[in-house]
C-alpha cells in the first residue's frame, strides 16, 4: 500500500478533539482541533501530532468562597482510539524512551480525512518515570515540561518516519513546544547523523520547511530552559547543536527563538499580535494570519437550522455566511431563544439556581488568568447595580480555569465569586465549574452578550468571541486580539475602551459601564428588533471571515505553498 500523501505535519502540544479527551488547556487546543476539522473538511493532506496526557489537564472544583483545586482528569485513549503498532525512540537523560502512538481520524464534511497522532510512552518497556511524560499537560516541572517537547518534537518526527508517511514538505509548529522537531530535521541533514558536520546549505533545507505560528505577545510566555538542564535531557550533542545555532543565548534555551531560527515563515494569530510579535522578533519577517473557528462545530444547532433553511451552502464553504443578511430577524430571535434556554436548563442543572430568560445575559469564559481582568465588570459593584435597576434586568455566566500555579488566575476566581454574593439577588451572577468544550458550546450560543476585557495587547487573538459570533452573538470587547478587526461599533458588537495601544482599567472600567447602560442594556431591553440587526450582522460579518476554513486557506497560500516568481506566480508546494 502506497503510504498516504502528506503535505503538512501540524505538530501542537495541546489539542481538543472531542469532549472526552482532556487533552488541552484553553485557545491553543482548540484552535488546533479546529485546524485539524478545517483541513480535512477541505481536503488538505494534514497530519497532527500531539501528546496523549492520560492524566488530562485537570479537573476544577471550586469551593463555596471560589477556592479552585485539581484532580487528575484522567482518561482512556485505549476505550477511545485506534492503537497504532510502529514505535519511536528518543534519547532522554541518556535513557532511550519507546515512543507509541494512538490515532484518531478526523472526518470532513466532503468526506477528507486527517489523522491525528496521539504520542504516548507509557509503555511496559520504559522506566516508570518515563511512562508517566505524557500523562499531564503543562503538568510538572521545568524537567518535565523539556521531556515533553523532546517527545513531541524528536520523537514526533521518529514517528512519522516509522509510519512511513510520505514525507511531509512542511512542518507546522503550533507554538515555540514544538521547536525541536527542527533538531531532529536538522540531524537527518547531517552528514551520517553528525549534527557537528552541518552548515548553511542543510540549515537552509530546515528552513525551507519549517512554518512556525506564535501565540502570545508577552516574552515570558515563551518556555525558556538553562543550558545545564538540556544537556542532561537532551544531551550533549543536541545542546552544542542549540548553541553552535545561536538559539542558546545567555545560557537559555528559548523555545521560540529555535522555532523563529529554523522558520521560512512566522506568523502571529491576528493583525495586531502580528505586528506586536515583529516587535518582540527584530530582523525577522513577522506576518499575520488571524485565527478562525470551525463553524459547523461551534453553531448551535437552532441556529444552524436557521442557516441551513437560507443559507445551504454554508456548510461547505463559510464565506456564504456573509448572506446571512438575508436571513429574517424573528428567526434569529427565536433560534436563540431555545440556545439561550438550554444553557439556562444546564445553569439550573449545575447550579441550582434558576436564571431569568428575558433577563440580559452577559457571558464571560476563558482561562482565568490576571491579563484577562475577569472582574473588570465589577470594578464598581454600586454603579453596576444602579445599572441593573434602571437600565433593566441583568444576570453574568461565568466560566473557566485557572492553571495549577497561576495565583493571581485562582485570586481573580475568588474575586468574581465575592462580587457575586455581593451582589446577591439584584444581579445574579454565577460561576459555572470545568469550562471545557461542551460548555463552551453553550455558553457562546446561549448568552446575549460576550464580554471580553483583557489587558492590552495581551490578547492575541481570543476565539471565544468568534465562536459567539457564528451564533448571533455580539461581543463587548476590548480593542485587542481579533476584536481589532471584527469590531463595527454598533454593527458588530461595541468596544471597551478606545483604541490606544495599552489599557487603563479606570477609563475601561467607565466605558464598560455607559455603553451597558445607555447603549447596549436599551437597545436590548427596549428595542429587540434594533438588537436582532447586530446580532444578524455578527453572523454575517464576521462569521463568514472568523472562521476556520478561510484560516486555512491562508496557511495553504501564504505558508505551506510557495509561489513562484512572486505574487501572481504559480503555487507549488514548499521546498
Ligand atoms: C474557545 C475556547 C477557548 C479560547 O477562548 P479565548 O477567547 O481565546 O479565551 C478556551 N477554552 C475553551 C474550552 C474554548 O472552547
Amino acid at each position: 500500500m502506497r503510504p498516504p500523501a502528506s503535505l503538512a505535519a501540524y505538530f501542537s502540544m495541546e489539542l481538543a478533539l472531542d469532549d472526552a479527551m482532556p487533552t488541552y488547556s484553553g485557545g491553543l487546543g482548540v484552535l488546533a482541533g479546529d485546524t485539524v476539522r478545517a483541513a480535512a473538511d477541505h481536503g488538505v493532506p494534514l497530519v497532527a501530532l500531539t501528546l496523549v496526557d492520560r492524566k488530562g489537564y485537570f479537573r476544577q472544583h471550586l469551593a463555596a468562597d471560589g477556592t479552585q483545586t485539581e484532580t487528575p482528569a484522567d482518561w482512556s485513549p485505549e476505550a477511545r482510539l485506534a492503537p497504532v503498532a510502529q514505535r519511536a525512540s528518543v534519547v532522554i537523560e541518556g535513557r532511550v524512551v519507546r515512543v507509541g502512538a494512538w490515532r484518531a481520524t478526523v472526518t470532513g464534511a466532503g468526506g477528507g480525512e486527517v489523522p491525528v497522532y496521539f504520542l504516548d510512552t507509557a509503555l511496559p518497556e520504559n522506566a516508570p518515570e518515563d511512562r508517566a511524560i505524557t500523562d499531564t499537560l503543562y503538568g510538572g516541572d521545568e524537567r518535565y515540561r523539556l521531556k515533553q517537547e523532546a517527545v513531541l518534537g524528536l520523537g514526533g518526527v521518529a514517528l512519522l518516519r516509522a509510519l512511513e508517511i510520505a514525507t511531509p514538505r512542511v512542518y507546522h509548529l503550533n507554538e515555540g513546544h514544538a521547536a525541536l522537531l527542527t533538531l531532529a530535521l536538522l540531524a537527518e541533514e547531517a552528514t551520517g547523523g553528525e549534527l557537528r558536520t552541518i552548515g548553511d546549505a542543510e540549515r537552509e533545507r530546515v528552513r525551507e520547511r519549517c512554518v512556525f505560528t506564535t501565540h502570545t505577545p508577552l516574552q515570558a510566555a515563551f518556555d525558556q530552559f538553562p543550558l545545564g538542564l538540556v544537556r542532561e535531557v537532551l544531551g550533549e550533542e543536541l545542546a552544542r547543536a542549540i548553541v553552535a545555532n545561536g538559539c542558546c543565548p545567555e545560557g537559555v534555551l528559548n523555545m521560540a527563538r529555535l522555532a523563529l531560527f529554523f522558520s521560512r515563515y512566522v506568523n502571529g494569530v491576528a493583525l495586531r499580535h502580528g505586528e506586536v510579535a515583529a516587535g518582540m522578533f527584530p530582523g525577522h519577517a513577522v506576518n499575520a494570519i488571524t485565527n478562525g473557528v470551525h463553524a459547523a462545530t461551534w453553531t448551535a444547532p437552532a441556529m444552524a437550522e436557521v442557516h441551513d433553511r437560507h443559507i445551504p451552502q454554508w456548510r461547505h464553504d463559510n464565506r456564504y455566511l456573509r448572506y446571512a443578511i438575508k436571513c429574517p430577524l424573528d428567526e434569529i430571535r427565536s433560534a436563540h431563544a431555545r440556545a439561550k434556554d438550554e444553557l439556562l436548563a444546564e445553569v439550573a442543572r449545575r447550579t441550582g439556581r434558576a436564571l431569568d430568560r428575558a433577563a440580559f445575559t452577559i457571558g464571560f469564559a476563558r482561562r482565568a488568568t490576571e491579563y484577562k481582568r475577569p472582574d473588570l465588570l465589577f470594578s464598581d459593584i454600586d454603579r453596576l447595580r444602579a445599572i441593573a435597576r434602571s437600565a433593566g434586568p441583568l444576570q453574568v455566566v461565568y466560566a473557566g480555569k485557572a492553571h495549577p500555579r497561576d495565583g493571581g488566575g485562582k485570586e481573580g476566581i475568588r474575586r468574581v465569586f465575592a462580587a457575586a454574593a455581593a451582589l446577591g439577588g439584584d444581579l445574579p451572577v454565577v460561576y459555572l465549574e470545568e469550562y471545557d468544550l461542551a460548555l463552551a458550546r453553550l455558553l457562546v450560543a446561549g448568552v446575549d452578550l460576550w464580554l471580553n476585557t483583557p489587558r492590552k495587547p495581551l490578547e492575541a487573538s481570543g476565539t471565544s468571541g468568534m465562536k459567539a459570533a457564528l451564533n448571533g452573538v455580539p461581543s463587548l470587547s476590548v480593542l485587542d486580539g481579533w476584536w481589532v478587526e471584527g469590531h463595527i461599533e454598533g454593527v458588530t458588537g461595541w468596544s471597551v475602551g478606545d483604541a490606544s495601544a495599552e489599557s487603563d482599567d479606570v477609563l475601561e472600567a467607565r466605558s464598560l459601564y455607559d455603553k451597558l447602560e445607555r447603549i447596549i442594556l436599551p437597545l436590548f431591553h427596549r428595542d429587540p428588533a434594533g438588537y436582532a440587526e447586530v446580532m444578524r450582522a455578527a453572523i454575517a460579518h464576521n462569521g463568514s471571515f472568523f472562521n476556520a476554513q478561510r484560516m486555512v486557506e491562508q496557511y495553504l497560500e501564504n505558508a505551506y505553498l510557495v509561489r513562484d516568481g512572486g505574487p501572481g506566480g504559480t503555487l507549488h508546494v514548499g521546498a
